[in-house]
């Protein structure tokens, strides 16, 4: 069974401003960004759910090593959605220097980024961002 979400049509939908995800029907789970089962129950009865655009910071990392065509330092963060999914993204508008657990728990807004592609992407990818709200 193929899931209702392709990944290009998760991209399309960001670079018009919405995040899409999966709902599953068997256990009520949202999983995004799109995989093939739910996240929670493995299960295959998804349907596209619009995702809310607002989360809670759970935790995050500094990265000082970055990967080619990305400038250090930046901060990697893990969101967790009004819907239970949890996100990963580029966190902005704080300093990765001044950056500590006074972030974990806060709130933040969802938009996207283009993220330039390197040697072993196929091309640019819209990807979440974090700011503080
Ligand atoms: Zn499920």
């Amino acid at each position: 069974m193929k899931s209702p979400l392709t990944f290009n049509r998760y991209q399309e939908a960001m670079g018009l401003g919405r995040l899409l995800g999966l709902h599953c029907e068997d256990c009520g789970a949202s999983t995004v960004p799109p995989q093939a089962v739910c996240r929670e129950c493995g299960g295959w009865n998804l349907t596209i759910k619009e995702i809310d655009k607002t989360g809670i910071l759970r935790t995050f990392t500094v990265i000082r090593v970055a990967p080619e065509g990305m400038t250090p330092p930046y901060i990697v963060a893990l969101v967790e959605t009004g819907s239970g999914a949890c996100l990963m993204g580029n966190l902005n508008g704080v300093d990765p220097d001044e950056a500590g657990m006074e972030l974990m728990g806060r709130e933040v807004s969802i938009s996207t980024q283009v993220v330039k592609g390197d040697v072993y992407a196929c091309g640019d990818i819209r990807s979440p961002v974090f700011t503080l709200a």
